[in-house]
C-alpha cells in the first residue's frame, strides 16, 4: 500500500515540479520521502535555493508560511490545514502590538515559531540555535521584548545576562518532558549524553549536558563519540538520529513527547495535496515584506544554519 503511495508522489512530485520539505518533528516514512528533511527555517531557505514551482511543506503552518515568505513566486502547499502550532498561536499581532505599547523603545525579537503577522511586526527574527547570538549583537542599551517562548526566552537571558521582556508562550509537546522523565531517564542510561532543545523547561535543560536545536543535534550525534544519548525534544528526530547514526543509541527523554500536529501529515495526505493543490498558503505582500525584513537582518547578523 505505501509502496503504491510512494510511487504515486513521485509521480506527481514530478508532474507539479514540487519540492517536498520535511521537518525533523515528522512521522518516519514522511520523513524518509521528503527531498530535503531539517528544520523549519533551514528548509525554507533550500526551498527558495531550488527551482521547483511547488513546495510541499511536511510540517505546520508557521513554517509553510515562512517558505512563503521567502519564495514568493512558488506555490506552497501544507497537506493539513490543521496543522498548527500552539506555540505560534500563543501571540498575535495585536498582543504583540499592545506590548510594544507598552515598551515604546524596546527592540522586538521573534521566535521563527510564530505567524507571518508577528514576524512583520517585529525587528528580528531568530531560531533556537542562533537567539543568543542574534540578541548578543543589538545594543546594550536597548530594551529587548522576545516572543513567544518563555523558556527559549529564559535561556536566552541566562546565556546574554540581557534582562527580557519575555512572553509567556511554551511548546506544549516540550513541556510535557518532566524533570523526573528526565531523571528516570538518566538513571537508566548513566553514560548517556542529554541533548535538550531551548524549549524544554528550564530544569530538564539543567539536567542536559548539551542545549541543542534539532540540526544541532543531528550534528552533533553524527561527530560524537558516545554511543548512547537521551534526547529531550519531539520523538519524531529519534527517526532520522538512528538512520545516521546506526551504531549508537537515541532514548526519548520521554514518550509523551509527540507533537499531535506534526504527525497530522500522513502519506495519503501528501498524495493529496499534489493531486488537488491543497492547502494553499499565501501571505498578503504587505505582511510578506515585513515579516521579510526581520528574517534579512537576522541572515544578516550570521548565516542560518
Ligand atoms: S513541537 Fe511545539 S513548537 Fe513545534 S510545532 Fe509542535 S507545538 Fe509547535
Amino acid at each position: 500500500m505505501s509502496e503504491q503511495l510512494l510511487e504515486k508522489i513521485k509521480r506527481l512530485k514530478d508532474e507539479r515540479r514540487a519540492v517536498i520539505l520535511a521537518h525533523n518533528y515528522q512521522p518516519g516514512e514522511i520523513q524518509d520521502l521528503a527531498d530535503f528533511t531539517g528544520d523549519s527555517l533551514g528548509l525554507s531557505i533550500k526551498a527558495a535555493e531550488t527551482d521547483a514551482e511547488v513546495i510541499v511543506f511536511c510540517g505546520v503552518q508557521f513554517m509553510a508560511e515562512t517558505a512563503a515568505i521567502l519564495s514568493p513566486e512558488k506555490t506552497v502547499l501544507l497537506p493539513d490545514k490543521f496543522a498548527g502550532c500552539p506555540l505560534a498561536d500563543m501571540i498575535t499581532a495585536e498582543q504583540l502590538d499592545k506590548l510594544k505599547r507598552e515598551h515604546p523603545d524596546a527592540l522586538v525579537v521573534c521566535y521563527v515559531n510564530s505567524s507571518a503577522e508577528v514576524k512583520a511586526e517585529s525587528d528580528y527574527c531568530c531560531t533556537s540555535a542562533n537567539a543568543v547570538e542574534v540578541v548578543n549583537s543589538l545594543p546594550k542599551d536597548k530594551r529587548i521584548i522576545f516572543v513567544p517562548d518563555q523558556h527559549l526566552g529564559r535561556f536566552v537571558v541566562e546565556k546574554t545576562g540581557r534582562n527580557l521582556v519575555l512572553w509567556p508562550g511554551y511548546c506544549v509537546t516540550h513541556v510535557v518532558i518532566t524533570e523526573e522523565d528526565t531523571k528516570n531517564t538518566k538513571a537508566r542510561y548513566p553514560d548517556a549524553i542529554v541533548m535538550a532543545h531551548a524549549e524544554c523547561t528550564e530544569p530538564v535543560k539543567e539536567l542536559s549536558d548539551e542545549i541543542l536545536s534539532t540540526s544541532q543535534m543531528l550534528h552533533y550525534a553524527k561527530k560524537s563519540t558516545a554511543k548512547q544519548f537521551i534526547i529531550a525534544t519531539e520523538t519524531g528526530i529519534i527517526h532520522t538520529l538512528k538512520k545516521q547514526n546506526p551504531d549508537a543509541e537515541f532514548i526519548a527523554a520521554s514518550d509523551r513527547a509527540i507533537c499531535p500536529n506534526m504527525k497530522r501529515i500522513s502519506l495519503e495526505k501528501v498524495v493529496w495535496s499534489l493531486e488537488d493543490m491543497q492547502y494553499k498558503v499565501t501571505v498578503p505582500d504587505k505582511v510578506r515584506t515585513k515579516a521579510k525584513k526581520a528574517l534579512d537582518r537576522m541572515v544578516e547578523i550570521l548565516p542560518a544554519e
